[in-house]
């Protein structure tokens, strides 16, 4: 084995043990937690060596750098995610590649991903980004539409040919009142993932919990989480 090998093999084996405990520790089952590699900054050849070590899920930010690895990985069987915030114009590229977009936290948007992904003849599955700390009616620093634009937004992708609404993700916010309040922070996500559920009952995946916090999303019941540097290490420059 290469070094880079060994090296993220490791990493995989804690990451694996931390979410197997956390499962655990709730009672809930290994299956259902899904780890999606998040491998932004990282290069096609780390994709290649963890679809070896049997990694299905990778997630990228910038379609810029995501555009390329994909293609450069076309041969893995490899479920691609979404996760950066998604500027229309970029909505085309990213259909190309893209099995699920996390990102989705407007109707411009939705709009927009409808007519690539039926252009494309594909179908892309949508969560819808929520963003804890906005205020009503409004948007996340960092992407994400408020709380009490979820149900709107929905319904958009629900009614949106080439689009399946999949489920919910979020960010936990880094100020205001969930600042370092991250298990309240997705439980209130998984709040408003059951409420969807009541209209929208296959929209199931609830995506929350990065490297620091993935005990806390599987604790309040993540079925996705978004694991990059503790995988792939401190990434080189801000991704
Ligand atoms: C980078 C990123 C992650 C992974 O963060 P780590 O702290 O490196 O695990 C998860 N989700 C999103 C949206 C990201 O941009």
């Amino acid at each position: 084995m290469t070094d880079r090998r060994n090296e993220l093999a490791g990493n995989l084996a804690r990451v694996e043990e931390r979410i197997a405990s956390a499962c655990a520790a709730e009672g809930r089952t290994r299956e259902e937690v899904t780890l999606i590699v998040v491998t932004k900054t990282y290069p096609a050849s780390d994709v290649r060596l963890l679809h070896e070590l049997g990694v299905r899920h990778v997630a990228e930010n910038r379609d810029q750098d995501a555009a390329p690895k994909a293609m450069a990985c076309a041969d893995l069987n490899l479920t691609w995610h979404f996760v950066g915030q998604l500027q229309t114009n970029k909505v085309r590229s990213v259909v190309r590649y893209a099995d699920v977009v996390q990102s989705v936290d407007r109707v411009k948007l939705v709009t927009a991903l409808s007519s690539a992904a039926v252009r494309d003849g594909r179908e892309i599955g949508c969560l819808i980004q929520v963003a804890l700390d906005a205020q009503e009616g409004g948007r996340g620093d960092r992407g994400g539409v408020a709380p009490d634009g979820i149900e709107e937004l929905a319904a958009t992708v629900d009614g949106a040919p080439g689009l399946r609404l999949d489920g919910l993700m979020t960010v936990a916010p880094l100020t205001g009142p969930y600042a370092e309040r991250q298990r309240l922070a997705f439980e209130r996500l998984v709040e408003f993932s059951s409420s969807l559920r009541v209209a929208h009952p296959a929209a199931n995946m609830v995506s929350a919990g990065m490297s620091s916090d993935l005990e806390e999303a599987v604790a309040a019941g993540a079925t996705h989480v978004r694991v990059g540097t503790a995988v792939l290490g401190v990434r080189p420059r801000l991704g």
